[in-house]
């Protein structure tokens, strides 16, 4: 219990030391608590100490701890791989959708969306480091991508994210999001985006290497380990 409160301490000075190294303001850098794995009751201690975002992977796991802890002001974001049979219940109960790399499923996620919620905010998937078992699309196909997707009227298109190389050195590591960067930024000066002020959100930086992410423009960070400890 304290155990928790400690460990959100320190992630939440890392990000403020981040951030002043490069005069960037700490909140423009939103932790993301990632509760895979992790019980209710751990989720409910970290929303009582101020977290607000939470992160789930498996949708199975997810649904069920959403239900219960419906009367907390949480927001939730699916950072996890999605087949596409299963859009429904992420356009019903999540706030944000941090993975799609696939036009159907940005489709079905706009049909499913209910209407008195507002759009799904969504960050297409980058496989930046073109990795085969990994999910994202390449860099090449995300002008064809965001284009299809910016019409659609129940999502909304907020920027990018990605998940460099395990295996990277902290060097390489911070290359990746350095290009994940300038994607964007290639994408805001887009002649055919039509909101390019939408686009201001990289979902970029775990555990380990939050500092580099923030270092090259992370608006969000998703932090599982670090913030719970192991996952059970
Ligand atoms: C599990 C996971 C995280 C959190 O990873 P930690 O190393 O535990 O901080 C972040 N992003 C994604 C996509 C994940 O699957």
């Amino acid at each position: 219990m304290t155990d928790s409160m400690t460990r959100l301490r320190e992630i939440q000075q890392r990000i403020k030391l981040a951030a002043r190294l490069i005069h960037r303001p700490s909140e423009a850098i939103t932790l993301i608590a990632v509760s895979k794995k992790q019980s209710t009751a751990d989720i409910t201690l970290l929303h009582q100490a101020g977290i607000k975002h939470f992160g789930e992977n498996y949708l199975q796991e997810a649904l069920p701890k959403i239900k219960e802890l419906c009367h907390l002001d949480i927001q939730w974001h699916f950072i996890g791989h999605l087949q596409s049979n299963k859009t429904r219940a992420i356009a019903e109960h999540f706030a944000w959708y941090h993975t799609l790399d696939e036009i159907k499923i940005a489709q079905r996620l706009s049909q499913q969306r209910p209407t008195h919620l507002p759009p799904l905010q969504v960050c297409i998937q980058i496989n930046i480091d073109h990795e085969a078992e990994k999910s994202g699309i390449a860099a090449e196909q995300l002008e064809s991508l965001a284009l299809a997707v910016q019409s659609l009227p129940h999502i909304q298109l907020r920027g990018l994210m990605c998940i460099p190389r395990a295996s990277a050195s902290p060097e390489e590591t911070q290359q990746s999001f350095h290009r994940l960067k300038l994607l964007l930024a290639q994408l805001q000066q887009h002649p055919l985006i039509q909101y390019p002020e939408k686009l201001d959100t990289l979902s970029m930086g775990m555990s380990a290497d939050l500092e580099l992410a923030v270092a090259e423009g992370a608006t969000f960070v998703r932090i599982g380990t670090a913030l719970f400890g192991e996952r059970k």
